[in-house]
């Protein structure tokens, strides 16, 4: 009759329906599978669940966890579907993570179940952690007692309730004594919760003496934390500008308002360090959480953030997809570092999704870097990101003098790659009793191998890559499939013995060139292959710390964050080694790689000075360095990006096909360029075989997708993928949205 109820349900949906306490018969579940959309299944009579519980589910043959998700379900009958297992019992998964998880599956054109599985990586954590037996106090006092007895009762005054060896530890007495307690009555067993993973922060208990400079930066840190709200802001400033203690500063401020916070790190090696200097700062470590954890701990750690226990967090990129339920503050420290691109099943960018955390979540980030990103710089110049900057050093400690060494007018003798210069220095800086660091990013001992004979190369079997001579266990390796063969004395080809050269250096054979020169001093070898793993790796870092090593040689690994007092000399071998791979950000990498390890140099206020070897002397990037004028460097390099349309003033995607033959590969390359619509603001390039043409025995083909910044990328790659045929066969398609890697 009249349309009044319906005009009603419209402007008070909530009234018209109200909520029902009861769980609806059907929901959809995602489950952790590359499937497009979650499967709706029945939830059984009595089960309560709602968006974000975490279900164990029927599928196939398995069971497998899946997080209940939002929408509707296809309206099938209840009766046709399989019931849910089994509802943990665990916090649920909050609407910000939820949509986060569709997001970064929408932006990356991964399935959502694949981005849900990062969510649910601690499968053991869903469960509750068990209580523990404990002791306490009954109230009731045994009339005649021993000296021991007497002390286990006023030791346990200091809490109310203890374990049992616990207690008999801090009387100074053996657990029968406590035993005996328990059968006289003055002790009862208890459960206890589950002891925290780590001890809550206090945001007041250290915190350095900011210089004015610093100070300043804090407190806009700080006040974008109080103001609450979405904001992204990066803090730049040189190496050893105090950073670290300015952002603690913000941290401090979100805990102390009950806030949780995420502090991302590209690198577990970096992490002790940091862990040591958190916990001088609130009084108690962070959370880790990287792969490198037992799984043991792991799992208390995903569950105690769900519970909104654990404060803090430390971890690599993949704790993004912990289930904060009160993220409160996200700081990417070293947010230039390609370490946060993650390019294997879903391939995400940490800092970028960090932001997008932080803006669906509603509260602040923090990127920081002594070398920004160019995409950050410009965001902040732009005004979309807020920029605080650090002007020098803290205190005294001033920036290492640099100077590029020309190799062509200084070149090392035969068979050695350390210039005349650079060997007087590092000569001069040992007899000091200081340290010098030589940095060359090439892992083993030369990455090639040739036969003087007949010219045979050693290539890998799987791989288009030279094999590198590793000598230090006797073996050639490919660095992309870690395929290797035991160091051969003869040519494969030619038969011919002891005519095999080793071309060119890695950090091994630096290492060897410096103990054939100075055989006295102690050398340190560092890399991320080294045997012993990252425990061993923490071990030399503290060594060279506390100066147990005179010189050391190192990879891109010893560029990063580390703070050592007595190192007053860094000689870059090989200055120009990334900037001729055809990589757009060659040169943005160079600079920041130079940048950083020469920043390893002078941090305590010994006069220092960074060497940089180079053939190359008059490049852009080796001007910058050597100069120190880094805002030159980044004007002209944004400048070039503009021009070329690149990110960030362009997108770029890519599309790599591989298959187990090259006309596999090539054919579905080609179908996917002809599926390829008009759109007037992409642009698509190749198929072209891909620079690494074949990696682990397939053969691997390139399109590379570049748009103007608004241009609708996603939506263009969905379209080509619908339009083209279905890979078959051995045929792989992996999209790569923002690529950092054109390999
Ligand atoms: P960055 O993160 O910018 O490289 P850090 O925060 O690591 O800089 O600071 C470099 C060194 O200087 C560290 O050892 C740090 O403890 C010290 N430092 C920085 N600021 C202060 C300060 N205000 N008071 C005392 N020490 C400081
Ligand atoms: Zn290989």
């Amino acid at each position: 009759m009249t349309s009044a109820p319906g005009l009603l349900d419209h402007l008070f949906p909530e009234e018209a329906k109200p909520r029902s306490s009861q769980s609806p018969a059907v929901v959809p579940v995602l489950v952790p599978l590359p499937t497009a959309r979650p499967y709706s299944y029945a939830v059984p009579d009595g089960m309560d669940v709602a968006p974000g519980s975490i279900v164990q589910v029927p599928l196939g043959p398995r069971q497998v966890a899946g997080i209940v998700w939002d929408g509707a379900t296809d309206g099938v009958d209840p009766k046709k579907l399989r019931p849910i297992t089994h509802a943990f019992d665990c916090p649920i998964i909050d609407e910000g993570m939820r949509r986060f998880i569709d997001w970064v599956a929408d932006y990356t054109l991964s399935p959502p179940g694949l981005v849900a599985r990062m969510a649910l990586r601690a499968p053991a954590a869903f469960d509750p952690e068990p209580f523990i037996e404990g002791l306490a106090r009954t109230g009731l006092e045994p009339e005649r007692l021993t000296g021991a007895r007497r002390r286990v009762l006023d030791a346990s005054v200091d809490a109310p309730a203890w374990s049992r060896s616990g207690l008999a530890h801090a009387a100074g007495v053996s657990t029968s004594v406590v035993d005996g307690l328990v059968k006289l009555g003055a002790f009862e067993a208890v459960r206890l919760p589950p002891p925290p993973v780590v001890a809550r922060p206090d945001p007041g208990f250290g915190g350095a003496d900011l210089s004015a400079d610093q100070r300043a930066a804090a407190d806009s840190l700080v006040d974008r934390v109080r103001m609450g709200g979405f904001s992204a802001t990066l803090l730049e400033g040189v190496t050893g500008s105090g950073k670290t203690e300015v952002y603690f500063e913000a941290v401090a401020a979100a805990i102390a308002a009950g806030g949780q916070v995420l502090i991302l790190l590209p690198e577990i090696a970096l992490t002790q360090a940091f862990i040591d200097r958190f916990h001088a700062r609130f009084g108690a470590p962070p959370a880790e959480w990287h792969s490198d954890m037992p799984p043991r701990i792991r799992e208390k750690v995903w569950r105690q953030v769900a519970e909104g226990e654990v404060q803090v967090v430390a971890g690599a990129r993949s704790a993004l997809f912990l289930p904060f339920p009160k993220l409160a503050l996200i700081v990417v420290d070293e947010e230039h570092d390609p370490a946060y691109k993650q390019e294997e099943r879903t391939f995400y960018h940490a800092r970028d999704m960090a932001v997008v955390r932080a803006s669906l979540g509603g509260f602040p980030a923090i990127l920081a870097s002594a070398t920004p990103s160019i995409e950050s710089r410009v965001n902040a110049s732009a005004g979309r990101y807020g920029h605080v900057r650090l002007a020098g050093r803290y205190a005294e400690a001033a920036m290492p003098t640099l100077r590029l060494v020309d190799l062509r007018r200084h070149p090392p003798a035969r068979g050695r790659f350390v210039s005349p210069i650079l060997h007087t220095a590092i000569a001069e800086t040992i007899a000091r009793g200081e340290q010098a660091l030589l940095f060359l990013n090439r892992r083993g001992y030369a990455p090639l191998t040739l036969c003087r004979v007949c010219g045979h190369r050693f290539q890998c079997s799987e791989c288009s890559t030279w094999l590198v001579d590793h000598r230090l266990r006797g073996q050639l390796q490919c660095h992309h499939c870690g395929f290797s063969v035991r160091r051969p004395e003869h040519c494969p080809d030619c038969g011919t013995f002891d005519h095999l050269v080793a071309c060119g250096p890695g950090v091994e054979r630096i290492a060897e060139e410096m103990l054939d020169t100075f055989p006295d001093a102690r050398t340190i070898l560092l890399s991320s292959d080294m045997a012993g793993g990252p425990r061993r790796l923490r071990r030399e870092l503290d060594a060279i710390a506390d100066g147990e090593a005179d010189i050391v040689i190192g990879t891109q690994l010893v560029a990063k964050g580390h703070h050592f007092p007595k190192m007053t000399l860094v000689g870059a071998i090989d200055a120009d080694l990334g900037l001729s791979n055809g990589d757009p950000r060659a040169a943005e990498r160079t600079f920041q790689l130079l940048h950083q390890v020469t920043g390893r140099a002078g941090r305590t206020g010994l006069a220092s000075r960074g060497l940089i070897q180079t053939f190359q002397p008059e490049h852009p990037v080796m001007q910058a360095i050597a100069s120190g004028e880094a805002t030159r460097f980044y004007d002209r390099e944004i400048a070039e990006r503009e021009r070329a349309g690149l990110p960030p003033f362009g997108r770029l995607a890519s599309i790599v096909v591989s298959a187990a033959t090259r006309k596999e590969a090539e054919d579905h390359a080609r179908a996917l360029k002809s599926a390829a619509g008009e759109d007037e603001a992409i642009e698509v390039l190749g198929p072209a075989e891909a620079p690494l043409a074949v990696l682990r025995g397939r053969h691997r083909f390139r399109l590379l997708f570049q748009g103007s910044r608004r241009s609708p990328m996603q939506a263009f790659l969905r379209a080509v993928i619908a339009a083209a045929p279905k890979p078959r066969g051995t045929v792989e398609v992996q999209i790569d949205i923002d690529p950092q890697s054109f390999l």
